[in-house]
């Protein structure tokens, strides 16, 4: 039920109700009076003109009795007999005489005409008596009474006669008072119409519009009708402020949904289209493509051209990816700019599969293609995850995570490819949420631990010290491999205090290891990460770490890869710089899987490089393998630093290195990783 308002009309048309019932009321209670004091006159009027009819007849009974009295004297007198009964009769032919009696002196009754009253009837009479008197002397009463009937009668027609004129005062005094309720009225209502035509409306459409305002609906309230009084002044005020507001949105709009550097939608214009393009299709049963692409090592490119050649690609990939979008004619697909080098294209389609692959194969191929920025040529590639609707989920933003998931895979699967969603990435997705809570608190938990793998001198083939790497034991999955465990670490933040753990632990274990014979200490090798690197407070660390490990910095060599000196090589040059003026040695990680070559080595002061695993692999057997091996160690020489070759696993390989002069080795054909108890066997 609608609550009641109290409205400018109902406020209205209460006035006027009340205006109408008190000008009623008080012309009621006039009429009412009216009538009263008009009952109250006639009655007085009546009463007054009979009592004057009466007292005439009184007088008129008077005289009768008197003129009676005068002629019955003589005949009582005896002067003249036995008349008595004739002038009684004669009298009795007196309009409105009832009865005549004559008495004596004595009372006796001399002679009676008429009908004499009984005592107690009042019987509308007016009664008069006189003396007959003769010579002085009084003889008897003549008695009379004159009917008041007539009077009566008079009055009473008098009394008609006033009420009828009364009455057609009173009806036309009505008919006024009506007409002039009528008028008031009519009146009232006009101003009501009024009052509701050129105010409550143009307020209401006022209202109107602003909630149609307030709704976002800009069109309804810009067109309001306006007089030409100060409401139209308003609405025409109001419109005007109504195109004003909805422009600004326009504006605020574009600049919300829209990415500056590219000129495509940004994540919330794919959010809320996505959204509402989702509405639709659920209440047709369509369906819709979602393709997630995140461009190839672009970090990489911004790391070593600098951000605005970062820009400049990303750029070109947007036009790229469109171009490939429109070659393919699909109609109603959306391209946004998702996050820094990630877009997504969603389109709506009849055979969505097969569209997405054909779309997905074009935009690889595309990006694919050599492009020039900053005056350098460039290829780089893309990896591409495609879910759809609604077959992999039915909310937005479960469709992006599962074309996320599904672009990850395709990045594990090498890169510049693209790889569908299916449950299985779903489920892989969920066990790397587990292992990244399960990996909170696991050093505190005694889950982890270092083992130390030898490091040995190529050319005595002496132990010179051991490279600590870091062991998890899941207490339901068993061994956790650091190729998986330390990228969740580094993704969700851990990896700061857990590398503090290992360089503390390591520091202290090596500390403790003994002399060889010859008198050379070991070192102990311990690997950092790029995020302990950006902290900014590493040397300071390492120095608060040596100090209270009693560790010697010439036997500490920190491993970083390629990578963290990219991302800040200023940093890096001032953190390795301030280092090995401590004594510490920096040895440079994966040593040619990286982008730029050799030509960091000249710019960063670093001790060593470890030759990365993969070289080593093919070196028999890839000639490409064993010049880069080769031309390193060479370099390496000319430049004053050492070089340590990473994963021999046979004798041929150790061969090989120890002939083209590579001073320090290690892998499984040399020694495994060992825990801390083993490994100071090898040193004494
Ligand atoms: P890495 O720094 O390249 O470490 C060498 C890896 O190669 C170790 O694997 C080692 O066990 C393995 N390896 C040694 N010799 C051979 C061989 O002859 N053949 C083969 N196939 N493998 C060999 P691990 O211990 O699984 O460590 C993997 C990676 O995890 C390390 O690569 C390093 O990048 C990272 N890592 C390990 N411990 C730590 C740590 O404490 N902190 C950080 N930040 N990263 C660590
Ligand atoms: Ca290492
Ligand atoms: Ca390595």
């Amino acid at each position: 039920m609608r609550r009641f308002r109290w409205t400018l009309r109902a406020q209205m048309l209460a006035w006027l109700l009340l205006c109408v019932g008190t000008l009623a009321t008080v012309f009621a209670s006039l009429v009412w009076h009216e009538q009263r004091s008009f009952t109250a006159m006639r009655e007085g009027g009546d009463a007054l003109v009979f009592d004057v009819l009466e007292q005439g007849l009184e007088a008129r009974a008077k005289g009768l009795a008197g003129e009676l009295a005068i002629a019955v004297a003589p005949g009582m007198a005896g002067v003249v007999p036995g008349r008595l009964e004739a002038q009684l009769a004669e009298r009795m032919q007196h309009a409105g005489l009832r009865y005549v009696r004559v008495v004596d002196a004595a009372g006796g009754l001399l002679g009676e005409r008429g009908v004499v009253p009984v005592p107690g009837d009042d019987g509308h009479l007016v009664e008069a008596r006189a003396p007959v008197n003769h010579r002085g002397q009084v003889l008897g009463e003549v008695q009379l009474g004159l009917s008041t009937d007539e009077a009566r009668a008079a009055a009473r027609a008098w009394g008609e006669a006033t009420e009828v004129r009364f009455a057609s005062a009173r009806e036309s005094h009505l008919q006024g008072v009506l007409g002039a309720l009528a008028i008031i009225l009519v009146f009232g209502l006009i101003g009501l119409y009024s009052m509701r035509r050129y105010v409550l409306e143009p307020i209401r459409a006022l209202a109107h519009a602003a909630a149609a305002v307030e709704a976002g609906r800009y069109a309804e309230a810009q067109h309001l009708k306006a007089g030409e009084d100060e409401i139209g002044d308003l609405s025409r005020i109001f419109s005007r402020m109504t195109a004003a507001v909805a422009r600004q949105e326009r504006e605020i709009r574009r600049i919300a949904y829209t990415d500056p550097l590219t000129g495509l939608g940004n994540r919330l214009a794919l959010g809320t289209s996505l959204e509402s393009r989702l509405l639709t299709l659920q209440a047709s049963s369509g369906e819709l493509a979602l393709l997630f692409i995140d461009l190839d090592d672009i970090k990489r490119v911004n790391d070593t051209l600098g951000h605005p050649a970062g820009d400049e690609l990303l750029v070109e990939a947007a036009t790229r990816i469109r171009k490939a979008c429109d070659a393919m004619a699909l109609e109603g697909a959306e391209i946004a700019r998702f996050g820094g080098d990630e877009f997504v294209v969603l389109f709506p389609a009849e055979a969505t599969r097969p569209c997405a692959e054909a779309l997905a194969a074009r935009i690889l191929a595309a990006i694919g293609a050599p492009l020039r920025v900053h005056d350098r040529d460039l290829v780089i590639s893309a990896s591409i995850g495609i879910t759809v609707f609604p077959d992999d989920a039915s909310s937005a933003s479960q469709l992006i995570k599962n074309a996320d998931m599904a672009m990850y895979q395709a990045k594990a699967a090498g890169k510049g490819c693209f790889r569908f969603y299916s449950r299985t990435i779903d489920e892989q997705f969920e066990r790397r949420v587990r292992l990244e809570n399960d990996l909170r608190g696991a050093w505190e938990r005694g889950e982890m631990s270092l083992a130390f793998q030898p490091v040995f001198d190529l050319v005595d083939g002496r132990v010179v010290g051991a490279e600590a790497l870091l062991r998890w034991a899941h207490p339901e999955l068993g061994l956790v491999p650091p190729s998986v465990f330390i990228g969740i670490a580094e993704e969700s933040g851990q990896v700061e205090a857990l590398g503090h753990r290992v360089l503390e632990t390591a520091l202290r274990a090596a500390a403790a290891w003994p002399s060889a014979p010859d008198g050379r200490a070991p070192f102990v090798a311990v690997n950092v990460s790029p995020r302990q690197l950006a902290l900014g407070n590493l040397p300071e660390t390492v120095e608060a770490l040596l100090a209270q490990s009693g560790l010697n910095p010439h036997r500490l060599h920190l491993e970083l890869t390629e990578t963290a000196i990219l991302r800040d090589e200023a940093q890096a040059r001032v953190a390795f710089t301030r280092l090995r003026a401590l004594g510490v040695g920096i040895w440079l990680d994966d040593f040619g899987t990286g982008f730029s070559g050799l030509s960091h080595l000249r710019r960063v002061p670093v001790d060593g490089v470890k030759i990365d695993r993969s070289f080593i692999t093919d070196l028999l057997r890839d000639p490409n393998d064993l010049a880069l091996t080769t031309g390193v160690i060479a370099m390496s020489h000319s430049l004053g630093v050492t070089v340590v070759a990473e994963g021999i696993e046979n004798v041929g390989q150790h061969d090989m290195l120890r002939e083209r002069g590579c001073p320090l080795g290690q892998g499984f054909h040399l020694g495994h990783p060992l825990p801390p108890g083993e490994i100071e066997r090898l040193f004494g």
